[in-house]
């Protein structure tokens, strides 16, 4: 989220702070935070300009449009854009149902990108490639908070996957076998259901949409008994995938457990675990995939058609020549990384967080929603509108509002089964007043019942 001005537009450095009070807002990405944003700017008032990289809002959602979310509709409208849509003829949907992403994007999205507020704003195929203050590089301190920019950098993480390798590099050999390779969440039963029909399917990762993947798979081996699929996850204990199942207070993310769980236990899936891919080996049309099982080397043969599911990671070149501060390791924004960290905290339920946790070094600019976290899988998009939410009202200067972090999401569930090790949280997260670094793995704050 950035001040900026229109690119051809070149008067600012003249009068700089003068211009940059008079400029809009920038958001790079019209996601469901993006323009959640947007959504907040109108309602205090403020100008905004959003770049969209795909031809449509909600691009990322569209590649896997076929999928049925699991949080309900209640979860997944931000407030401020509610409202102006309440003021149209938009029908709310029901609180209580489960949109697919379609659903999402239909219902919701365009609508609010449709409005008069916002539609004339919004600039597709527009994809930022970089951002710098007008004019200095990021070396440079002197004038830098006078010169243009407040930017919402919601870009999301969906279009850049993470590779194979449990090392985290795309080797050559991975990237010549790009065309056997799906990095997203195909539509088996659907367009893709030719590609998967009677061959050996290797899915690689263990989050919701390799679940998703695989739950897929097995229905249409239940009419392709030919298809073979088969699991590598790193993780070796199983029961940590299958998540809360009946404790999670999302009981279609529960269900998600429920049900792979059942697959798996009937033999369907040939589960690889704890496995660790080393290299991909192209052999008589087929894929060997050779790696290790406990520190053995181990070789899966005969694999025709690969799904990576193995999460995804921010593009933070575009970030390059702006001051930001990253989690070495999850490459989230640095302040949320020990709220975060999937190594620390095993009920992968986040606390909220707002404008203070998000702040950069470089003044006026934030990087939120899905990119916030960086690597972290565990961002839900009711985070990401109280983080702008919050980012807003610091941004007209309501501080009080902008520190006061409302936000109820429902718990996972996993830490009553005894997953993991990291910390004891198992409550809602229910955060009515927060500050920014009370509240982590080594310093539990008091005011939460995930942390405490
Ligand atoms: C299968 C699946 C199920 C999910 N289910 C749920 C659920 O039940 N509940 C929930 O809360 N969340 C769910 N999520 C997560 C949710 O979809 C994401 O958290 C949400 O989309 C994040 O919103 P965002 O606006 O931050 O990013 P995105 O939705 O990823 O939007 C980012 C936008 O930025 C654009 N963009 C990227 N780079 C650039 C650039 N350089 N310049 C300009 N534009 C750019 C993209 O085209 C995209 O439109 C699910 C995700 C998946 C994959």
């Amino acid at each position: 989220m950035f001040k900026s001005i229109p690119v051809n537009q070149t008067s600012c450095c003249d009068t700089p702070a003068k211009e940059k009070s008079h400029l809009p807002v920038a958001i790079i990405g019209a996601g469901p935070v993006g323009l959640a944003a947007a959504a907040h700017l109108i309602s205090q008032g403020e100008s905004f300009i959003i770049f969209e990289a795909g031809d449509e809002v909600g691009a990322n959602i569209r590649k896997w449009e076929y999928v049925r979310l699991f949080s309900p509709w209640e979860y997944n409208i931000d407030k401020a854009a509610r409202e102006l849509l309440l003021a149209t003829d938009w029908i709310a949907p029901e609180n209580a149902e489960i949109p697919t992403g379609k659903e999402l994007v239909e219902q919701y999205l365009k609508p609010l990108a449709a409005l008069p507020q916002v539609s004339p704003y919004v600039y597709l195929n527009s994809k930022v490639t970089g951002i710098s203050r007008k004019g200095l590089s990021k070396v440079t301190t002197k004038g830098r908070e006078q010169l243009p920019f407040v930017i919402h950098d919601a870009s999301g993480t969906w279009s850049n996957p993470n590779p194979l390798r449990s090392d985290g590099i795309y080797g050559q050999d991975e990237i010549a076998l790009q065309n056997r390779i799906n990095y997203g969440i195909p539509n088996v039963l659907g367009t893709d259901k030719e590609r998967y029909s009677g061959k050996k399917v290797l899915v690689v990762g263990s989050g919701h949409s390799a679940i998703n993947t695989l739950l897929e798979l097995a229905e249409l081996q239940k009419e392709s008994y030919a298809t073979e699929i088969v699991w590598a996850i790193r993780k070796a204990n199983l029961d940590e995938v299958y998540g809360g199942r009946e404790l999670d207070g999302l009981p279609a993310r529960g269900a998600l457990g429920i049900r792979i769980q059942k697959v798996i236990e009937s033999g369907a899936v040939k589960v690889m675990t704890p496995f660790h891919i080393e290299k991909l080996v192209p052999k008589s049309g087929k894929i060997q995939v050779v790696g290790t099982i406990n520190g053995e080397q181990n070789v899966m043969d005969e694999i025709d058609e690969i799904v990576g599911n193995t999460g995804s990671r921010p593009d933070l070149s575009i970030v390059h020549e702006v001051r930001v501060m990253t989690d070495p390791s999850l490459e989230s924004v640095y302040e949320l990384a020990p709220l975060i960290d999937p190594n620390v905290h095993s009920c992968g339920t986040v606390r909220p967080h707002g404008e203070q946790e998000l702040r950069q070094p470089e003044k006026d600019f934030y990087i939120v929603g899905a990119k916030s976290y960086g690597r972290a899988p565990t961002f839900l998009m009711a985070t990401g509108y109280e983080q702008v939410r919050s980012i807003v009202a610091a941004l007209v200067g309501d501080m009080e509002s902008a520190r006061k972090v409302e936000l109820e999401l429902p718990e996972t569930g996993v830490c009553g089964i005894g997953v993991g090790g990291g910390d004891s949280c198992c409550g809602p997260v229910k955060v009515e007043e927060t500050t920014s670094s009370s509240c982590s793995a080594s310093e539990p704050s008091k005011s939460n019942s995930c942390c405490g």
